[in-house]
């Protein structure tokens, strides 16, 4: 029998398990790899932050998704690829064969890499990825603010940091909140409109927003490259994320920032039995966005496409929309869509906003 191992349980993944009971794929042993019994969805995170949402219910827990397929999950990570020889080499050090190979995992906030032009990081930061360590320390950070009030700097001017940035305000009203962007504007790479909406929201929150990076994190305190020394119990490391280390000796062909290339099939422009989805991949016919609402399209696409080589059929191309509806949320229950050139805000785009998210995990939740 020939085996499809599928590395990582993103979004389309999960896309895939939750047809796979009703329409199981024959002759092909399915081997999911995957570090936790669920998917913790990141598009809630910064609710949980807030502390409008529990934990477990921003989860898709992967066993009931399992049940009746025939599926082997192991729970572990892939800690190198190597294509040509079809092996993958699991944490345990155990080496796993395959005839096709789906990848759908997420890029990483690489510490070593951190630490060298962030250093004290690994010793004072709380770094964002993975989500699951992140939502598992978040408790203890709000234990402490209930003792004296923090002093918390989110560290990157990205929607990830202002989100977060806002989320924390929200939920520790007592504490000060400092956003550093990086050098960068904030929300840079969004249109003007969205950019004035952000920093007015971050005013209105009485958030301190410094265009300044930081470079050094001391117990205590963040040194910015202005040399100002910034007061800071909690540092949040909202940036830095980028392709895994083991992508660059998989021989896989790479975009210029590591991620996988593939082409309309998502299928590896190198490799015809290896396919990829999500914020690991980068399209080469058409640049699109890493993020959740693509991560997402992609799933249908992607089982499809799968289904058909095991099958020894040829792949699809697909063309997802390149226009997404962007909604950031502002910690209190209002946020900010944006659609194109097209930009609202209010409780009312929160309220759908929080719909989508709850809406995504009750479609794919079966416990
Ligand atoms: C806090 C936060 C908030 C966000 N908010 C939004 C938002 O509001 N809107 C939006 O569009 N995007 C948002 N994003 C980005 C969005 O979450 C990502 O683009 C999306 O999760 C990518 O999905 P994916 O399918 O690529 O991977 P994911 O769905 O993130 O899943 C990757 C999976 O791979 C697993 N994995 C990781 N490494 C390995 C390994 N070595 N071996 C095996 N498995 C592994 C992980 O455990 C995880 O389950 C947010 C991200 C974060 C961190």
């Amino acid at each position: 029998m020939k085996n499809l191992v599928l590395l990582g349980a993103g979004h389309a993944h999960v896309h895939l398990l939750s047809t796979l009971a009703s329409q199981p794929w024959p002759g092909v042993q399915i081997t999911l790899i995957a570090p936790y019994p669920r998917l913790l969805y990141p598009d809630m995170v910064p609710g949980f932050v807030a502390g409008h949402y529990a934990l477990d219910k921003c989860v898709i827990p992967l066993e009931p998704l399992l049940k009746n397929t025939g599926i082997r999950w192991l729970a572990q990570s892939a800690t190198a690829l190597d294509a040509n020889a079809r092996s993958l080499t699991l944490d345990d050090g155990s080496t796993l064969n395959f005839d096709w190979l789906s990848v759908n995992t997420e890029p990483v906030q690489d510490r070593q890499q951190i630490e060298l032009r962030l250093p004290g990081a690994r010793e004072y930061g709380l770094f964002v990825q993975p989500t699951e360590a992140f939502g598992a320390l978040w408790p203890r950070v709000t234990e402490l603010a209930q003792s004296h009030a923090l002093r918390v700097a989110v560290i990157g001017g990205s929607a990830l940091g202002i989100e977060l940035a806002m989320a924390i305000r929200h939920r520790l009203p007592t504490s000060s909140v400092t956003l550093v962007t990086e050098g960068a504007s904030v929300a840079a790479h969004d249109t003007s409109a969205v950019q004035q909406r952000v920093v007015q929201a971050l005013k209105q929150r009485n958030i301190t927003v410094l265009a300044d990076q930081a470079v050094s994190i001391q117990a205590g305190e963040v040194t910015l490259t202005s040399g100002a020394r910034l007061a800071c119990d909690i540092p949040v490391i909202a940036s830095g994320a980028q392709a895994p280390a083991w992508l660059a000796g998989s021989g896989l062909a790479l975009d210029a920032q590591g991620f996988m290339a593939v082409d309309a099939c998502q299928r590896a422009t190198s490799h015809a039995n290896v396919f990829a989805a999500g914020d690991i991949s980068t399209r080469v016919d058409q640049p699109l966005a890493h993020s959740g609402v693509f991560a997402l399209r992609t799933g249908p696409a992607l089982t499809q496409n799968l289904a058909a080589v095991v099958a020894g059929l040829e792949p699809r191309p697909h063309a997802p929309s390149k226009f997404t509806l962007n909604l950031l949320s502002c910690g209190d229950e209002e946020a900010i869509a944006s659609w194109g050139r097209y930009c609202v805000q209010g409780h009312w785009v929160w309220l759908l906003k929080d719909w989508i998210d709850r809406s995504f995990i009750q479609r794919y939740r079966k416990d």
